[in-house]
């Protein structure tokens, strides 16, 4: 079968289709206070399973962070395997997020056999619950492991719920682990997300401490991940040899209509997708992931679910498999789901919006202001230290962002630039402001709405502004870090948030503690970091030009590319907090900085390649097939006398040449230094825009029916 036909197929079968819906969800049936959570090893089901005190023990560890007794594992072990075999699980994994982002799992049956060699024994000991080995030494570590010294363990994080994962053919009991070598150094992106939270947790307390509170329980980091993604019909995503090995379109002329209409924003979802959706939130509630919020987003073909959010460890536990389970229900409509940054150029690529917060059980939301945020010093005091975090690390924190996915987002005129910077709104900079020069007095009011229909009630107005252009946002009561990738794990951001913020708890306290006048150390401190770290506070376009400029000469960092940025992470000031607070050692943040810096050249590499292949065995040919039949038409009609338009052949095969020039020159950049960041980005990549160039000016002019790639206009927008 050749492509052609394959495109033809694709667009008729989805004509043909009469229902949109492989496995209907009846929430009327299935009542949803049921299915959730009812995969999962959740506290309801530990209280019924396990003795009290074996319960008691384990939710001190998972509520207030006392060390976990290891001899309750026997008894958890044993009752989890019940309820896993009970719900037909017949294997048992670890759970693992290597460096590379992605989510890693080495299944081993609950079986051994018995001694008559006819029987099978169901066994899962405490040992095997808290420990494994999966050995899995060709994760990238860094060069934290050595072949020579290669063990790799696995460790029950008892803060993350286990799970029951299902397949058409059984089901797996799934427990989160942390990944660490042989000499306890961290592989793994939990690891350091867990140390964080230890952290900020011990730093925040001391805040509260100095305001007087008596109960104080454990502060907790939240997270609540907005996932953006593209839908794409399979068939199209299977006859696109970029999006199946890279995920984006590395060719492919704009389709005569975009997104220009705003007509695919906030739309009618379309069936096949809210099928899609139903499945989707169904699973995600049998694995009790609080799926909350979905629409269509700007681009066609673009949507958005958001859950609700959960401690910031577990918050990123679920994102991956919100990322799995998408990909996974995807499949079952015919879709594929894209994640990643910038599936198509000249279209929003797709992000993921990481609201963050502090709270606990006895005080509530920390960065809640209240109505009247100038009276709540509590929470000024948590604001501060987070401008005051954000405006000094800035750089990191344009660093735990970086890929190359990512780079072709960032900075274009759809998401935050590469200048990280704090969006505060009208009340909250006011307030701030009236700190600097002095001291606060009052704060702006929101007020209400009166829309002038009568019909209409008020509206409560809120007190502050949105602003989609920052990428580090105050929206309401939490702080709104836009410019995470789509395909990206949250835990690098996390970690990066949880660990500058407790510096600077840190050092607020340690202004604050002992002070004789605990308002007037307030408004010092606070108006020091105004002075010093105010520049950082920015409410405007962040997209703008003037922007670019004005951020230039307030000094603020501007690191456009994954290569200017991702040697922050082990600038020395980056180190010095990381092991102070005892997130991650130097030679761990160097591991990172090495992993990163590979996965971001693999990933420039693998395009170079799939562009080059494509040029050559795809558009390419079709060119000169078309260049044949212009030849042949002109043959023939020459032969009887006819005028023939050769300047359509002249166009066509300076096109070719121009494809073919580009061609060689990707090649020849190829053949350099591709192991290095620096290199990829400027060398390589240009390189590839030029074949881009040339093909894109080719599929306008060769014909539909020649042209071996699904286009833009058959992924975009059929549904
Ligand atoms: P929007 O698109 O307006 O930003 P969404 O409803 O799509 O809002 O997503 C907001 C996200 O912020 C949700 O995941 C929500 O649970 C999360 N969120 C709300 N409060 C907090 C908080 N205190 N800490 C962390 N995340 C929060
Ligand atoms: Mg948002």
């Amino acid at each position: 079968m050749n492509s052609t036909t394959t495109r033809a197929d694709v667009v008729s079968t989805i004509s043909k289709r009469s229902s949109a819906v492989a496995d209907p969800v009846n929430f009327a049936d299935e009542a949803v206070s049921d299915l959730f959570g009812c995969n999962t090893f959740n506290r309801a089901t530990m209280e019924k399973t396990l003795s009290a005190e074996t319960y008691a023990k384990l939710l001190g560890t998972i509520e207030d962070g006392t060390k976990l007794d290891a001899s309750v594992a026997d008894e958890v072990a044993d009752a989890m395997r019940a309820w896993a075999m009970e719900k037909g699980a017949t294997h048992f994994t670890h759970v693992f997020y290597p460096l590379t982002g992605y989510t890693a799992e080495k299944h081993d049956s609950f079986y051994d056999p018995g001694t008559d060699g006819a029987t099978a024994i169901s066994k899962f000991k405490g040992k095997t619950l808290i420990q494994g080995e999966p050995d899995a030494s060709s994760f990238p570590s860094g060069g934290l492991r050595q072949t020579h010294e290669a063990r790799g363990y696995t460790a029950w994080d008892v803060t993350s719920t286990a799970y029951i994962m299902e397949n058409p053919c059984g089901t797996t009991l799934c427990i989160p682990t942390s990944f660490v070598s042989w000499k306890g150094e961290a592989l793994d992106k939990k690891t350091p997300v867990l140390k964080s939270m230890a952290a900020i947790d011990k730093q925040a307390r001391r805040i509260l401490e100095i305001f007087g509170h008596e109960k104080i329980s454990k502060v907790s980091a939240s997270a609540g991940p907005e996932q953006e993604y593209f839908l794409v019909d399979k068939g199209f995503y299977l006859s696109r040899p970029d999006l199946l090995s890279a995920g984006r379109t590395l060719v492919g002329a704009k389709p005569p209509k975009g997104q220009e209409f705003d007509d695919h924003y906030f739309g009618v979802i379309p069936d096949r997708v809210m099928s899609f959706m139903y499945d989707l939130d169904r699973e995600l509630f049998k694995l009790g992931i609080p799926s909350k919020t979905r629409h269509n987003e700007v681009a066609p073909g673009q949507f958005e679910i958001a859950p609700v959010f959960e401690s910031a460890n577990q918050a990123t536990d679920h994102q991956q498999l919100v990322m799995t389970v998408m990909k996974k229900v995807a499949d079952k409509y015919g879709f594929a789901c894209l994640l990643h940054e910038k599936p198509f150029a000249g279209l929003n690529g797709s992000g993921k919006h990481v609201n963050w917060s502090l709270g606990n059980s006895t005080q509530g939301n920390l960065l809640d202001p209240g109505e009247t945020p100038h009276e709540n010093a509590q929470f000024l005091v948590f604001a501060g230290a987070v401008i005051r975090a954000v405006s000094k690390f800035a750089p990191l924190l344009r660093a735990v962002v970086a890929s190359a996915g990512n780079d072709h987002r960032l900075g274009a005129n759809e998401a935050p630039p590469a200048i990280i910077s704090v969006y505060l709104g009208d009340q909250l900079a006011d307030v701030f402001e009236q700190i600097k020069n002095g001291g606060a007095t009052m704060s702006k009011p929101g007020g209400v709405m009166n829309i002038g229909v009568d019909s209409l009630p008020e509206l409560p107005k809120d007190a502050g502004d949105r602003n989609r252009t920052s990428p580090f946002a105050f929206t309401g009561n939490r702080f709104e870090f836009r410019a995470v990738g789509s395909n990206q794990s949250i835990a690098g951001p996390l970690v990066a948030l949880n660990t500058i913020v407790c510096e600077s708890l840190d050092y607020v306290a340690g202004r604050l503690e002992g002070a004789p006048d605990l308002n007037a150390a307030i408004q010092e401190v606070l108006q020091e970091i105004m002075t010093e770290h105010g520049a950082v506070i920015f409410n405007g376009n962040g997209y703008s030009e003037e922007w670019h400029a004005e951020a230039a000469e307030r000094g603020l960092p501007n690191l456009k590319t994954s290569p200017d940025a991702l040697p922050e992470i082990v600038s020395d000031e980056v180190v010095e907090i990381f092991e102070k607070y005892h997130v991650l050692s130097k030679s761990e943040l160097e591991s990172r900085l090495e992993v990163y810096s590979e996965q971001y050249c693999a990933h420039v590499n693998v395009e170079a390649n799939l562009a080059t292949e494509m040029g050559r065995t795809m558009i390419f040919p079709a060119a000169v097939r078309y260049l044949n039949e212009l030849a042949l038409t002109g043959a023939h009609l020459k032969a009887i006398s006819k005028e023939f338009p050769t300047a359509v052949i002249d166009k066509v095969s300076g096109l070719v040449s121009e494809l073919e020039t580009a061609l060689d020159e990707l090649e020849s950049a190829h053949s350099g230094a591709t192991e290095e960041p620096e290199y990829s980005a400027t060398r390589i990549l240009p390189a590839m825009l030029k074949v881009r160039e040339a093909s894109d000016k080719l599929e306008a002019i060769i014909p539909d029916d020649l042209w071996p790639l699904p286009t833009y206009q058959e992924m975009l927008f059929i549904k």
